[in-house]
């Protein structure tokens, strides 16, 4: 039986002192990564051979959250993405990436290059970063900043180090992009913290660019089933391309999606459904350019829904998909695949061929950034053969130079999946930031940067 412990931490020098005792943990903020196994870790370690787990809880950090005249956004300690948002709607301002799981942890967000619905309009988290401060490996506090590249860090001054990160920021260029590549950003110094996981420090404050708080309305468009013809899907895709500085999101949610959910909170029609978030004072020249232009949409097909219920919609599905796969017993069986625009068809293309399978399924994510998750729900006797279609399709995801995990990273259960995707270059990478800012490989040493390339 695996040894699994938790020790809580409730100030930058609780932590400090447990890192002078050289002991591997894991440091997490809310437990709402989809790629980490938290109801299962035991079971988790028992496949993995695992003998002992020990999980550091961040979240007695003492809250701080201030906004200055500039709109800059500092965070520091325990705050999730719904406390962050609704402070800084106080001050006029709003927060730019929205995951949608608003119970996150915003300083989280960062170790796992968060993205969400907002992306569509205001791009990655990552690109909101001003400053990241964190706690290095022998409790020393240091500050990075985005504006900074990271060519220019003490870490990439010899030659030999410069060329590693010249030729690594080479097999980036493909991806630049995608929302997530297979691999961290590393262009900037923020990047050291950006999608690295907790794999080299803990994340104690984050400065965060805000934008004036401006009205929206959620637009509703009722499409038919994607399965049955996705036409329509590819002609709003293709229409809301380059119009992000007015529509800040656009999602999908399937017909099949909602029947996880409470009776009473599924829209009718129950059909596919892409929504729009479209600024207040731009609706109008949105509604001439691409609501008007969608002849099969009639009235009825397109209605207005408040932004509470919408967000609401839209964080119940993976909530209840989640659950309804732990009630059977099973582990979520789901895609978070980004594509190119131009290979968006083949991707749904490549999504209509795995609905020829005797177990239900669905779809929804983020339509606009041709970046959805599709999830099977077996039952166990079934879980093996939707596993097999899932292997399948990274190979198809391989070939065509998407991005496997675009936003829920790789944590635990994706290490498999996303090694093929690696380079020599890669891992020689994670094995020199491991060496310069984790010797002793404490900081969540099962994760993806201490995976070998044999
Ligand atoms: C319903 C649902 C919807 C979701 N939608 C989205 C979405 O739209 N976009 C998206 O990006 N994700 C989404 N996710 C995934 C998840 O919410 C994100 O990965 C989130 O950033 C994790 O935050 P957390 O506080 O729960 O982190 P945790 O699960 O606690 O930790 C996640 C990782 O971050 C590391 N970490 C956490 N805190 C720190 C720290 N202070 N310092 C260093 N490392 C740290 C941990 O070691 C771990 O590797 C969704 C999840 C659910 C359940």
């Amino acid at each position: 039986m695996a040894n699994i412990e938790t020790r809580y931490f409730k100030n930058i020098n609780d932590i400090r002192d447990f890192l002078k005792l050289s002991k591997p943990v894991f440091f997490h903020g809310s437990q709402t990564s989809m790629v980490v196994p938290y109801e299962k870790i035991e079971q988790f370690c028992l496949q993995e051979n695992i003998d002992s787990f020990l999980m550091g809880d961040l979240n007695q950090m003492p809250p701080v959250c201030e906004v200055d005249d500039n709109g800059v956004l500092t965070i520091r300690g325990s705050i999730t993405w719904k406390e962050g948002r609704e402070f800084a709607q106080t001050k006029g301002r709003n927060i730019l990436t929205s995951p949608t799981e608003e119970l996150a942890a915003l300083l989280s967000g960062i170790a796992t290059s968060c993205t969400g619905e907002r992306c569509f309009g205001f791009g990655t988290y990552r690109d909101h970063l001003i400053e990241v401060t964190y706690l290095d490996h022998q409790g020393e506090l240091k500050t990075l900043r985005h504006e900074n590249l990271l060519i220019d860090h003490e870490l990439f001054q010899s030659e030999e180090a410069r060329k590693l990160l010249t030729d690594y920021q080479k097999s980036y260029e493909f991806y630049s992009q995608f929302k997530n590549a297979p691999f961290p950003r590393l262009e900037r110094e923020t990047d050291l913290m950006t999608g690295t996981e907790g794999q080299l420090g803990v994340i104690i404050e984050a400065k965060i660019k805000t934008a004036p708080l401006e009205n929206v309305t959620y637009i509703f468009l009722t499409l038919p089933k994607w399965e049955e013809d996705y036409s329509l899907h590819l002609r709003v895709f293709d229409k809301v391309q380059n119009l992000r500085d007015k529509i800040f999101s656009v999602e999908l949610i399937d017909e099949n999606s909602w029947s996880y959910l409470p009776q009473e909170m599924i829209p009718r029609p129950a059909k596919d459904i892409i929504f729009l978030e479209i600024a207040d004072k731009h609706f109008d020249e949105i509604y001439e350019s691409v609501l008007a232009h969608l002849p099969e949409l009639s009235e009825d097909d397109i209605f207005q829904v408040n932004e509470r219920k919408c967000k609401d919609l839209r964080m119940e599905i993976p909530r209840a998909v989640f659950e309804s796969n732990s009630k059977m017993g099973v582990t979520k069986k789901g895609t978070d695949v980004q594509v190119t625009p131009e290979r968006f068809q083949s991707l749904m293309d490549y999504y209509r061929k795995m609905t020829n399978v005797p177990f239900e399924y669905n779809l929804f994510g983020h339509f606009g950034d041709a970046h959805l998750h599709f999830n099977y729900m077996p039952k166990p006797e079934q879980v093996e053969a939707a596993q097999e279609m899932l292997e399948e399709m990274y190979k198809w995801v391989k070939e065509e130079k998407g991005s496997p995990f675009a936003e829920h990273g790789i944590g635990l259960l994706k290490k498999r999946f996303i090694w093929p995707f690696y380079e020599d270059v890669h891992f020689q990478m994670f094995a020199y930031l491991k060496k310069k800012m984790d010797p002793q490989n404490l900081f969540f040493p099962h994760g993806f940067m201490s995976m070998k390339k044999g």
